[in-house]
């Protein structure tokens, strides 16, 4: 088939559709995954850009993938000679409204420069983790991304007011509302929140923005069990009015790992714990954040009152609380060490599962035996938002072959069922999880996923074969 590079090009100028060793950027994600050449990549700079080559799209039946950063874990933008449609070039903050703690962002504002935007004003958008120099609002929407502060903040979904999308046809909808209450039908904006790209494209959205703390207490500790973390994390919700940002779970693989990984780092204790946390809270009160004169400050004791009282119930085992920035940082980037920690070893399974609370002891103690049945010898490493449940459980099986993973990946499925949990918490599924969806997901369930699909891109031609597996 033609591609109709030349309509495409007469919206958005020549140099704006990139062919050949041009589209070199946008031949795989960041992770070095899924590498397949697109055909042609086209950079639109606006709205009315992006609807003219949806008609043009519409018209001649031709396919369309959407990106924005690339990093995606999940396949979501592989697209072997299609068409990528990327929104780096929408890069543009239309508004900050700091009394509304509001701001308006298009599709191709890379994270990062989303913080700096907010914290020129005393503000923070929350959002964040290891991709945030890449991410960018459109994919971070598209894949409703999570990351570390969850637990305070939400995730993509709750942080956005209002959406600006193209749907497959050129239309554009008009969704941007910086409303907080707004029942007038459909809540449309969470159809394309999270929908990896498949029913339209984001162009704008109106975020969320929140005060800025104007303290950070920051702390990796030792803990007896998986709950006494969650009794610890509880209490600090308690004391602290849920000032808790991160409750980070890290256990002594893990830290192994990252000492592996990275040769000047220094392990967070002088001896080997198995669970390791880091913790962050965010004190935006001044009362609590205020400066005595001695230099102690009301929320370093609220904090230190809550550790020396699980040390004395011997829940404690360690703890260090960081007492500089650079100590904070080093905490931070032994954390967002996790991908390049898990990509140590390459014959591996990433399961990015969600569980309730009460529950993520359990889960161990359940899916450990039969991973070992199932292939004795296997090896793991976990690293988790423990404070939202969301663990990042990578298996390392002793054989490549395929049978076998698809059995480990159904034991890990199993286990999570059993639980009342998710096989997908925050990267989505792509075409990796497409398998997992189709076995999963009641029936009924993608049904209703496939009517929406159809109604809203009836030729199938957003981002075809990610999300929602075919009926048959
Ligand atoms: C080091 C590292 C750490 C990470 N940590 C986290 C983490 O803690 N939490 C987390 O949730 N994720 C994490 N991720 C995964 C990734 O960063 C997120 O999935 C991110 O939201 C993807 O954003 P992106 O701009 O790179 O989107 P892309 O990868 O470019 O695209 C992702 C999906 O969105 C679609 N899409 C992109 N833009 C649009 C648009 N404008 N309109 C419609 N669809 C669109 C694409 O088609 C694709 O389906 C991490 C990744 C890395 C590399």
């Amino acid at each position: 088939m033609t591609l109709p590079l030349d309509r495409f090009a007469a919206v958005i100028g020549a140099r704006n559709v990139m062919t050949g060793k041009d589209t070199a950027p946008w031949d795989q994600d960041i992770a070095g995954e899924f590498f397949a050449p697109p055909a042609a990549v086209l950079r639109p700079a606006s709205t009315a850009e992006v609807s003219g080559i949806l008609r043009i799209a519409t018209e001649t039946r031709t396919s369309i993938t959407p990106v924005s950063g690339k990093t995606g874990f999940n396949g979501a933008t592989y697209a072997p000679n299609g068409i990528k449609l990327s929104l780096d070039r929408m890069n543009r903050i239309r508004d900050l409204r700091p009394a509304a703690r509001a701001i308006v962002a298009e599709a191709g504002v890379v994270l990062s420069k989303m913080h700096e935007a907010a914290d020129e004003q005393g503000l923070v958008f929350p959002l964040t983790f290891g991709a945030r120099g890449s991410a960018m609002l459109g994919g971070v929407l598209s894949t409703n991304a999570g990351g570390s502060n969850v637990l305070r903040y939400g995730n993509t979904r709750d942080l956005c007011l209002g959406l600006e999308v193209v749907l497959a046809d050129g239309r554009v909808l008009d969704l941007m509302s910086a409303l907080h209450k707004d029942n007038t039908g459909y809540a449309l904006k969470h159809l394309f929140i999270g929908a990896e790209g498949t029913l339209g494209v984001i162009t704008a959205a109106v975020m969320k923005l929140a005060p800025r703390p104007r303290a950070y207490l920051t702390a990796t500790v030792a803990l007896r069990s998986l709950g006494d973390a969650l009794v610890l994390l509880n209490r600090l919700q308690a004391e602290s009015g849920g000032a808790v940002e991160a409750f980070e779970y890290m256990p002594r693989e893990y830290i192994e790992g990252h000492l592996a990984l990275d040769r000047k780092a220094r392990p967070p204790f002088a001896d080997r714990h198995d669970i390791n946390v880091m913790i962050e809270l965010g004190i935006t009160s001044s009362l609590l954040a205020a400066q005595r004169p001695d230099g102690t400050r009301p929320a370093d004791e609220m904090l230190e009152t809550v550790l020396a009282e699980m040390h004395e119930e011997g829940a404690l085992l360690d703890a260090v609380i960081a007492t500089s920035e650079t100590q904070r940082r080093e905490m931070w980037t032994r954390r967002e060490s996790a991908a390049a920690i898990a990509y140590l070893r390459s014959c591996r399974l990433d399961n990015d599962i969600a569980l309730p609370l009460d529950r993520i002891e359990d889960f161990y103690a359940a899916v450990r035996p039969r991973l070992g049945a199932a292939d004795p010898g296997i090896d793991e490493l976990t690293v988790a938002h423990l404070g939202d449940g969301n663990l990042h459980f990578t298996l390392y099986p002793t054989s490549t072959d395929e049978a076998l993973h698809d059995r480990l990946r159904e034991i890990v499925e199993d286990v999570v069922a059993e639980l009342g949990g998710s096989f997908s918490a925050e990267h989505g599924i792509g075409l990796y999880k497409l398998p997992t969806m189709r076995r999963r997901k009641p029936a009924e369930v993608l049904d209703a996923m496939r009517s929406v699909k159809r109604a809203l891109d009836p030729l199938n031609l957003m981002n075809p074969g990610k999300l929602v597996p075919p009926a048959n």
